[in-house]
């Protein structure tokens, strides 16, 4: 069943693909957002650690062991959903990080500033663009990390360059 309304997840579904609020304080960890019932399972395949499980029917939606995760990312680019993200929201200084898959060209630069953006395409701030992951290593989709005010990791799911790019 589609848990979406409008393409956009509602938050009780949300909150059931929430790491818990002291994992979350750990340090980086993935969060998927993946809500449809499709066969499909590469993250699973994707992860060297073992944290993504679909259990029985392909069909099913992955659920994830947090204490597996290290937040290392390698499963983000391997889902054809652009469903996965990881954030950290460990840090001390009140920052925190959004890595997410980004497709648009070009792509932006490190130290760039650009407008973050929340699931329904508002603009919810200003992001420091902290890393630029475009390798073979990702399967040619790109990670983009952002700094965003830790407070708003949860929120923030994309951005759009500054200046007409998106
Ligand atoms: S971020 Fe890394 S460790 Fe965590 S689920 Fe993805 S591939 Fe596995
Ligand atoms: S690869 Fe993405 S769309 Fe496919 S099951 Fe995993 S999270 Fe869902």
């Amino acid at each position: 069943m589609n848990h979406r309304r409008n393409g956009i997840l509602r938050d009780e579904e949300l909150n059931r693909h929430l790491p818990p609020p002291a994992r979350l304080a750990a340090g980086p960890v993935v969060v998927i957002e993946c809500v449809e019932n499709i066969p499909c399972n590469p993250c699973v395949q994707a992860c060297p650690r073992d944290a993504i499980i679909i259990e029985g029917d392909i069909n099913n939606t992955p659920t994830v062991d947090y204490d597996r995760c290290n937040g290392c990312g390698l499963c983000i680019s391997a889902c054809p959903g652009l469903a996965i993200f990881v954030v950290d929201a460990g840090r001390t200084d009140g920052v925190g990080v959004v890595v997410l898959p980004y497709e648009y060209l070009p792509l932006p630069a490190k130290s760039e500033i650009v407008s973050a953006i929340d699931r329904e395409g508002n603009i919810v701030c200003d992001a420091l663009v902290v890393r630029v992951a475009d390798s073979k290593a990702f399967d040619r989709t790109p990670l983009v990390s952002i700094e965003v005010p830790q407070e708003y990791v949860m929120i923030v799911r994309h951005f759009r360059c500054k200046g007409g790019r998106d």
